[in-house]
């Protein structure tokens, strides 16, 4: 990249976005900027003449000692504390209200990341690369750039400071021009350093977000209490313990070698600011000594050295800190560029009766080499169950997450009413179907949340109460502390609840119901609950999901008698299909195989004695 893009890159688009930002959530942020601008060329003024004026006149008190000396004194100094003062008050409260817009200005940015992250592709969260670019653009608006807000204090340095610089080396030019001269040599010596600090710490960064994501992994995800359980029943503290150290360790490695470099150039940096400092003491002391100056202009003139010297550095500093933090800026302005992988068209969904077809699908992982699925083949028609079955790793759950277009397929395609689903909106297509997966989460929302997953305002009373009679969850509903507003986990409200594993899954069963999609899909729904509760849901499964087309997977086979058709996954491939009557039928076939061993075990344990499905 040349110069010309790297400003374009680095400095312009930062500052843009910043400003579009700023001037679309909170405009009146660049008004408090422009009042700290006024304060601080007021107050830098004042610091520069004051004291001048105050000193000269102490002297000619001592020298001619005449009230009217005095008298003068005492307005300066008043006139030095009235408006010190009340600029102080300025600052104060310009800062208390930028800290507000900062967190406003900040929850934007997440807001817009977050929300850039879930209209991802699904394949995007297990790719090692997006996440740490995800975590690369989440660091960049943290404490490595400051967000909006740290931007802008940056452009604000740099734009005050040069204000300033020039009016007190106007000063200066009039009074005692080398002295510019020898700050001008200092302040260029330190900046080299500066670049170099600079340039170290950028490449610190970009070995840290893995880092970073391993820390939020081992200190924040694995305290989490669903890990709890594992780690004390398997007593994998000492393993977590020692692999915790070994990532602090690798974190600790990065660090220390960055500041190891980064401490010889700040000794250098140092050791010419003290020089600076002596040349232009000992250049006024002399001109001093000459008689050439007042004890005001003394006093005036080292100010102004100090000043020109604090605001050139910041300007230098402020050109570097803009770079450097827009370069970390940058990481999450890349990641909102990130294009999806995953096209959609804009074709809409016509009627309620959709026939759903695989022809001839293959699909292979992102990143991986072998085919989980091999020429798929089967079609769905409306308000039919098909169940879904084959032993783990057979690719069931993969033909789902086709199904619900979280992947494209690899050769092949599926159609929606005879059209490939790529044709679809997305939204259009989502709303076709619902979905239940093994591992649903629970939210740290409320029950009513929880199940129509959608704003408080939306939400239809009446089938949320409907659902939940459905599933047949609503009693225990209704005795919950808050009733439909308990919150599901005790994390964030002590109200809360912590429902068990069967009614979880109720709960699950009654987001999808609530959905109203045509398509419900359930990728072992019943896991969790007991053979009776299992019983029941299957039992009641065609008033579960009416006359809508239904596709699941259950590791009990006996439940595949409620269903229609029967596809048996084998090895990436549909190897039998047809209804459970025929399939049992088949000599040597792998559903008759499973359901035999499955019938043997209720037998055995007495369960289909009293339950003629499970038997
Ligand atoms: P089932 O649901 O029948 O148990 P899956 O569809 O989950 O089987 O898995 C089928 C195969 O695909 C397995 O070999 C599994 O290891 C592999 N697989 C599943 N998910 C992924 C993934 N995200 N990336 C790579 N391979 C995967």
């Amino acid at each position: 990249m040349n110069n010309r893009e790297e400003i374009k890159k680095n400095i312009i688009k930062p500052m843009v976005y910043c400003f579009k930002t700023v001037a679309k959530v909170r405009p009146s942020l660049f008004v408090l900027y422009i009042i700290d601008m006024i304060m601080k060329f007021a107050s830098t003024s004042l610091g520069l003449l004051m004291p001048k004026f105050i000193l000269d006149e102490i002297v000619l008190i001592v020298k001619e000692g005449t009230d009217k000396h005095l008298n003068l004194v005492i307005l300066y100094v008043i006139m030095h504390l009235g408006i010190s003062g009340l600029m102080n008050l300025v600052n104060a409260y310009t800062l208390n209200i930028k800290s507000w817009m900062q967190v406003e200005l900040d929850l934007e940015l997440e807001v817009r990341l977050t929300s850039k992250s879930v209209s991802m592709s699904y394949e995007y969260t297990e790719d090692p690369k997006f996440l740490d670019k995800l975590q690369a653009a989440r660091d960049g608006i943290s404490w490595y750039s400051g967000g909006v807000v740290g931007m802008l204090n940056q452009y604000y340095n740099l734009i005050s400071n040069i204000v300033v610089c020039l009016g007190v080396n106007i000063l200066l030019i009039f009074t005692c021009p080398v002295l510019i001269l020898i700050q001008a040599a200092g302040i260029a010596i330190e900046a080299y350093f500066n670049y170099r600090i600079n340039s170290i710490e950028l490449e610190a960064f970009s070995k840290l977000s893995t880092a970073n994501r391993l820390f939020g992994y081992f200190f924040w995800d694995l305290s989490r209490p669903e890990h709890g359980k594992d780690i004390r029943l398997y007593e994998s503290k000492k393993m977590m313990a020692d692999k915790a150290d070994e990532f602090v360790d690798g974190m600790c490695n990065i660090w220390s070698g960055t500041s190891k470099r980064t401490r010889r150039n700040q000794y250098g940096s140092n050791f010419f600011n003290t020089l600076k400092s002596v040349g232009s003491y000992l250049y006024v002391g002399v001109k001093a000594l000459m008689g050439l100056y007042t004890i005001g202009n003394i006093q005036m003139l080292i100010s102004a050295c100090n000043q020109v010297y604090e605001s050139v550095k910041t300007v230098a500093f402020s050109i570097q800190e803009i770079v450097k933090k827009g370069n970390y800026f940058n990481k999450y302005l890349d990641f909102l560029e990130i294009e999806s992988d995953m096209k959609f068209g804009d074709k809409l969904l016509e009627g309620r009766n959709h026939t759903i077809e695989f022809k001839h699908v293959y699909f292979k992982y992102p990143r991986s080499e072998e085919y989980v699925l091999k020429d798929i083949n089967i079609t769905l028609n409306q308000g039919e169950h098909l169940s879904v079955v084959g032993l783990n790793g057979a690719g069931k759950t993969t033909f789902i997450k086709l199904l619900c277009r979280l992947y494209d397929v690899t050769e092949g395609e599926i159609l929606l009413d005879g059209c490939n689903i790529n044709l679809y909106s997305e939204s259009e297509y989502r709303k076709l179907i619902s979905v239940i997966f093994q591992d649903f989460q629970i939210l740290a929302f409320s029950l009513r949340e929880n199940i129509a997953l959608t704003e408080i305002k939306n939400t239809d009373e009446n089938r949320i109460v409907e659902v939940l009679k459905r599933t047949g969850l609503y009693e225990d509903a209704m005795s919950l502390k808050c009733g439909l507003d308990t919150n599901l986990t005790k994390q964030y409200d002590r109200q809360g609840t912590q429902l068990s594993g069967g009614q979880s899954q109720k709960v699950a069963i009654c987001r999808a119901l609530y959905k109203d999609a045509g398509v419900v899909i359930l990728d072992e729904p019943t896991a969790a609950l007991d053979p009776v509760a299992e019983y029941e849901i299957y039992r009641q499964f065609e008033d579960l999901v009416g006359g809508k087309t239904a596709v699941y997977i259950s590791h009990r086979l006996s439940s595949c008698q409620f269903c229609d058709k029967i596809a048996v996954f084998s090895e990436g491939t549909i190897k039998e299909y047809g209804t459970h009557a025929e399939l049992v039928k088949l000599e040597n076939g792998i559903y008759a195989e499973m359901f035999m061993e499955q019938a043997k075990y209720y037998n055995d344990c007495g369960i289909g004695k009293e339950n003629p499905v499970m038997a």
